[in-house]
């Protein structure tokens, strides 16, 4: 969906007044900046939007960039899951995929001229010790011991942190600001720490890397990058970041925040998340219960419907939640147009149609998406004895209950209207067949019976009904806000109903699917094939129902 009206969001007000002001010579220039510290999330969906469409609206350029100061909790399992992320959202980075570590040397090199500028210095002191000397926000901070050596020795010492010769937490590298600046990131940053550990791109090449703070604004300086699009929490650090490129005397891209995605009953952190799948709440990353790039495409949700989130999101300067039924409207109004009808019966109970002959089969023609005439159409069998969802079929019936019940008329859709008159139990009263008889005269798109009926049920034919794995999820989450508890934990959050496997009947059409083909099931909901799913033993996930059902338990 694009937006038809002209109106600007303030991020596209402030690129406007640039071009005017002929700033960047008229370049648009983004980023998108991940840490590759676990898998995209709904969350960074908006970023990616953000920042791609943006840049797309003015014919500008995206770069995509990892962050990888921190090899600890990095991994190429990640970098490979975002880029394959970003390209199915739809989205193309300008040139090559780039990394912070690419510019290593030259962060190098920045610190040796802040250094000769008098402006870094070389800390011998714990962390700890930092820690107790940073101060408060109402109180300054108290000069390192450290704080007025000499060039020349910082430089010998950067050097040799550089090579290895030093452990790791007994230097780091700062920068000289301000210990009583009233903005505690301004209070002398760390710009360097030592790390014996081997990088995912650099390998063994490095000894200390750099803080995130350090590269991040310089990585945008070095690729020109003219709107830094971050999250509000980024505000506070933009000082620092000018504060460094002002010093080196770079160019400065203009750092523009705006509010992070929160969604109710979701958490969005990869640090969380991954602990949801490193304990085994979870089946993975790609999960479809997880609020992931990749579990929600296993689940089904469309990539257009991502987008549309997003773009209906819109831009704030201003915190707050959206209701995660925004998205499943997204998903549901992507589907109608996309998913092919079919009929599957999700808790099946036999049917009988006593006055149709033994052995006959009909082969219904039935269109396959109403939305959308070009999927054309398929044959469905009908015959004598057919599944219909246990909940179409009450014995004592309220007036109000247009499904099946003992001497009520219903149609069988794109069938038959039939009448029930007879229901077959177990021994504890669980209907186990119920008998009915058709209206020969009554067939759908040639129907000259006169009988009326109010409700149309789906079935399948059992001769021909194939078995179905399928996956029903609900939320993972039972509170709003599993992060909005003070003491407790967001684990205690999680819906222990949250999947729920079953065994359905569908129509035999659907012998022949592929992982990540969609399907409505008539009146059951939107269902995707999953990755597991062989011709074998079919597997479904659901993505989602038909309607909200949620706001009425
Ligand atoms: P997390 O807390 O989940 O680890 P992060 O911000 O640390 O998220 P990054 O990999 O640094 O993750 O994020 C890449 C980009 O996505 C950043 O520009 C960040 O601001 C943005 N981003 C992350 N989460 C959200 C969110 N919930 N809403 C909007 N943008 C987000
Ligand atoms: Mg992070």
């Amino acid at each position: 969906m694009e937006t038809k009206k002209e109106s600007r969001n303030f991020i596209e007000l402030i690129i406007d007044e640039d071009l005017s002001n002929g700033k960047n010579d008229g370049r648009v220039h983004t980023r998108f900046p991940p840490e590759p510290n676990g898998y995209m999330h709904i969350g960074h969906v908006k970023s990616v939007y953000v920042n791609f469409g943006t840049a797309q609206k003015y014919g500008g350029k995206t770069n995509l960039r990892f962050d990888d100061t921190n090899p600890i909790a990095e991994d190429v399992e990640y970098v490979d899951s975002i880029k394959k992320d970003i390209e199915w959202l739809g989205f193309k980075w300008d040139d090559d995929v780039l990394f912070a570590s690419n510019y290593f040397d030259q962060l190098y090199d920045y610190a040796i001229a802040l250094i000769k500028k008098g402006k870094a210095y070389v800390d011998d002191s714990s962390a700890e010790e930092i820690a107790a000397m940073k101060g408060t926000p109402t109180e300054p901070g108290t000069d390192s011991p450290y704080r007025n050596r000499s060039v020349a020795e910082n430089l010998d010492l950067l050097e040799r942190m550089k090579n290895g010769e030093f452990d790791e937490g007994s230097k780091v590298i700062r920068a000289k600001i301000d210990m009583s600046n009233a903005n505690m990131h301004l209070r002398d940053p760390l710009m360097y720490r030592i790390r014996k550990v081997k990088h995912h791109q650099t390998g063994d090449a490095w000894n200390i890397y750099p803080m995130y703070d350090w590269a991040h604004g310089l990585s945008d300086s070095i690729e020109g990058i003219t709107h830094s699009i971050c999250t509000l929490e980024f505000e506070v650090h933009r000082p620092l970041y000018e504060w460094f490129l002002n010093e080196l005397e770079v160019f400065c891209p203009q750092q523009i925040e705006m509010a992070r995605l929160n969604l109710s009953y979701t958490i969005m952190s990869k640090r969380r998340l991954k602990k949801l799948v490193e304990e085994h709440h979870v089946n993975g990353w790609d999960d479809p219960r997880m609020p992931t790039v990749s579990g929600m495409r296993r689940r089904g949700y469309p990539a257009e419907s991502l987008r549309n989130f997003a773009q209906r999101v819109g831009v704030a300067r201003r915190n707050h939640v959206i209701d995660v039924s925004l998205l499943e409207f997204s998903v549901r109004e992507t589907l109608n147009k996309t998913a092919p009808r079919v009929m599957g019966v999700l808790d099946p109970v036999k049917l009988v149609i006593t006055n149709y002959p033994e052995g006959e089969v009909e082969h219904l023609t039935m269109i396959n998406n109403p939305e959308d005439e070009t999927q054309g159409s398929r044959q469905v069998p009908f015959s004598r004895e057919l599944y219909i969802e246990r909940e179409d079929f009450m014995e004592d019936a309220p007036k109000k209950f247009f499904r099946l019940a003992p001497g009520k008329n219903v149609r069988l859709k794109g069938a038959y209207i039939i009448n029930c008159h007879d229901v077959v139990k177990d021994a504890s009263g669980v209907v186990t067949e119920i008998h009915c008889t058709y209206y020969p005269d009554s067939k759908s798109g040639s129907d000259t019976s006169g009988v009326k009926a109010k409700g149309t049920l789906h079935f399948v034919s059992i001769p021909h009904a194939v078995d179905a794995e399928v996956r029903l999820y609900d939320r993972l989450f039972s509170d709003e806000s599993p992060m909005g508890h003070k003491d407790r934990d967001y684990l205690e959050f999680l819906n222990p109903n949250s999947l729920t496997v079953i065994t359905a009947k569908v129509e035999p059409h659907l012998k022949d699917v592929k992982p990540l083909d969609s399907f409505q099931f008539m009146r059951k909901g939107y269902f995707a094939v999953d990755d597991d799913s062989t011709p074998e033993h079919l597997v479904f996930n659901r993505t989602v129902t038909l309607r909200d059902g949620w706001k009425k338990k």
